[in-house]
């Protein structure tokens, strides 16, 4: 097999990278702890911030007819300030919900960018980029043309299912991947605005986004976001915009205490994961006994400090909020840290019992605490943690690769090959995934449920584009 970038490449929900030479039977533990936690890659997966983006998007997507369209939420690890739909999936940069003071400011920018969709806007690119590998898309939005490149030279597949849009990923990338026109912008506006009101929201966070832009593109020399560059903001659409918000009677409309805690909780970890021990610390230092600030601090311990130092932090942070599930899913991930596997796996099946959205993240991160285990009786329970996660979360390549591993310490090597192929599938390397696929098939009895999946797998041919 050939090295890879460690880049993310599955359809809709995105899932770690793998290491290229993944073994069907990988022996060992893998390392515990967040998605976010591995900085270089290009998208997260946290079962609290996809929890809470769908919070945001929910009564948006049904106000604008769109809850239908199943989209899924996918964290573009960048600094920068981004979010746009794309087919099915939302992408939301981590800079944006970072840079974001409070939850109506990206729910603004989900309300307007919901308008951008129902509009029509932009469709013949949107259809591309939602046939597109999310690696494709993803690296358009990173202008990174040069990745897109290698990778394409080292899988074919990868090429091909990016399309065209590998090949003018520069373009894309200079365009600020969707670049709309100003009339397309009023549009996407006033939907927003009836969005908004139609939630009894206020609009004063997507005005204070757009505002800030506006002022930002004044200072030029400053860093231009890639969505002031696909959003134009010339100052009468900006003055529309402020006589539309403050129009409506829920302009002062607050989101709630809960909803704002909850924001800060997640923007302290963002701030912890992108930049450092000290970054939370400095995003709240107006309130450093708050809840915000206490959870970043105990994260930054988990990441950068004394293992009990942060278990003694994540104690405190659970006594003050017993149920919230994330608190116990740090202290589990600061015990597989500090290599206390089974007191980890109390600590995840508390977090999987108390989640109220049923993330598939959470039982694949339990799963892994029972696979360091390691006797029969916690591999086999591995086993039926990360079926129940993948169930959930059926494209988490990540969850395949553990889910294989439990089965190749159980010595159940041809459902082992088979969870190879699915991790190899679900990342869009078909190649490889075949290869596995058929390696599984030749063990498994011909017509049994794994030689039938093992056989779509093998038949899957990959689209082109027309
Ligand atoms: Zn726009």
């Amino acid at each position: 097999m050939h090295a890879r970038f460690p880049i993310i490449s599955t359809f809709a929900k995105a899932a770690r990278a793998l290491p290229a030479a993944a073994l069907a039977i990988a022996v060992g533990v893998a390392a515990p702890g967040s998605a976010l936690a591995q900085a270089n890659l290009p998208v997260v997966r946290d079962a609290e911030i996809e929890a809470l983006i769908r919070d945001y998007a929910r009564p948006i997507l049904k106000v604008s007819g769109l809850s239908k369209s199943g989209i899924d939420i996918i964290l573009v690890n960048d600094t920068r300030f981004n979010a746009f739909v794309a087919g099915r999936r939302m992408f939301i940069n981590t800079g944006a919900l970072l840079q974001s003071d409070s939850p109506n400011e990206i729910i603004g920018v989900i309300a307007h960018e919901a308008g951008h969709i129902a509009g029509g806007h932009q469709e013949r690119l949107r259809e591309q980029l939602a046939r597109a590998q999310t690696m494709a898309v993803v690296t358009g939005l990173l202008g990174i043309g040069a990745v897109v490149a290698g990778a394409a030279a080292n899988s074919s597949e990868l090429a091909q299912a990016g399309g065209g849009l590998a090949a003018g990923g520069g373009e894309l990338a200079r365009r600020g991947l969707l670049g709309y026109q100003r009339t397309e912008e009023t549009t996407a506006d006033r939907s927003a605005i009836t969005y908004l009101e139609a939630t009894g929201q206020s609009a004063k966070g997507m005005l204070k986004t757009f505002q800030r832009f506006q002022n930002a593109l004044a200072l030029s020399g400053a860093r231009v976001d890639p969505y002031q560059v696909s959003h134009p903001m010339p100052r009468d659409r900006i003055a529309n915009l402020e006589q539309l918000a403050t129009n409506s009677p829920y302009y002062d409309h607050a989101d709630s205490p809960t909803l704002q805690q909850r924001h800060d909780m997640m923007r302290a970890k963002i701030a912890v994961y992108t930049q450092g021990q000290s970054a939370a610390a400095r995003l709240f230092r107006k309130d450093p006994q708050g809840l915000p600030a206490q959870y970043g601090d105990a994260m930054a311990t988990y990441m950068f400090g004394n293992p009990r130092s942060a278990l003694g932090k994540a104690d405190a942070l659970i006594k003050a909020q017993p149920k919230n599930p994330y608190f116990h899913e740090l202290r589990g991930d600061i015990l597989m840290k500090a290599n206390r596997p089974a007191e980890a796996v109390d600590a995840y099946t508390t977090a999987v019992r108390l989640d109220p959205v049923k993330s598939g993240i959470l039982p694949i991160s339990l799963g892994q605490a029972l696979l360091a285990v390691g006797d029969p009786a916690s591999l086999k329970q591995a086993v039926a943690e990360i079926k129940k996660g993948l169930q959930r979360d059926r494209e988490n390549s990540s969850g395949y690769r553990y889910l294989a591993q439990a089965y190749g310490q159980l010595g159940e090597i041809p459902e082992a090959e088979l969870a190879t192929a699915e991790g190899h599938f679900y990342r869009g390397a078909y190649q490889d995934a075949k290869i596995f696929a058929t390696r599984a098939q030749l063990r498994f009895k011909r017509g049994a449920p794994g030689w039938v999946r093992a056989q779509d797998i093998i038949n899957y041919k990959i689209q082109k584009k027309k």
